[in-house]
């Protein structure tokens, strides 16, 4: 069931307390990733709901998302798309900047990455405060795809992320495994 699933994944991740910096739990999903059943049943869900929700590319977010959406694009049929952190892509680029705690950044996709109406699902370890996935899912509809929904192992929900995304997602969920 999706309560064994969210109990698995849970015992493997591990907190770190002040890394990266004083103050911040960090979320390590090393754990996880290494402990080959876990893995696999995170990866089988993520395909399944890309699935059912008719998604035919899934986006990963540098560099922690990669690890999980390439793997469930693979086993869902649909292709994947790397979101970058400002030049790493070649090419013609949409580009979209957005605040972090102390100053900001920049994430870029191709323009050719999705062709017009694509369904799209975004897969990411953590939502924080949201800045990365909402960054994400204005490339997305610049690109004039469509957001089939949002898939994250963890929320955060005490830095607000979900309020912030919900204007951008519509009718798509935005799922915590
Ligand atoms: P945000 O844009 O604030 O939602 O931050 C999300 C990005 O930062 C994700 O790609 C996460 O991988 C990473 N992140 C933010 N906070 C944490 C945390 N406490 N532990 C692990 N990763 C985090």
């Amino acid at each position: 069931s999706s309560t064994d699933l969210a109990a698995l994944l849970a015992a493997k991740i591990r907190d770190v307390p002040d890394y990266p910096k004083p103050g911040v739990v960090f979320k390590d999903i090393a754990p996880l990733l290494g402990d080959a059943e876990a893995f696999a049943a995170l990866v089988d869900h993520l395909a399944a709901r890309s699935r059912e929700l008719g998604a035919t590319k899934i986006v990963g977010l540098e560099a922690r998302g990669f690890i999980l959406a390439a793997p469930a694009a693979y086993a869902a049929g649909a292709g994947f798309v790397p979101v970058r952190k400002e030049g790493k892509l070649p090419g013609e680029l949409h580009r979209q900047a957005y605040e972090l705690e102390y100053g900001s950044a920049v994430i870029e996709v191709q323009t050719d990455a999705f062709a017009p109406g694509e369904r799209v699902l975004v897969v990411d370890d953590v939502l924080a405060t949201g800045g990365t996935v909402e960054a994400a899912l204005e490339l997305i509809q610049r690109c004039g795809a469509e957001v089939a929904g949002v898939e994250v192992m963890m929320e955060l929900g005490f830095l607000g992320g979900r309020a912030r995304l919900a204007p951008l997602l519509g009718d798509a969920p935005l799922e915590t495994v």
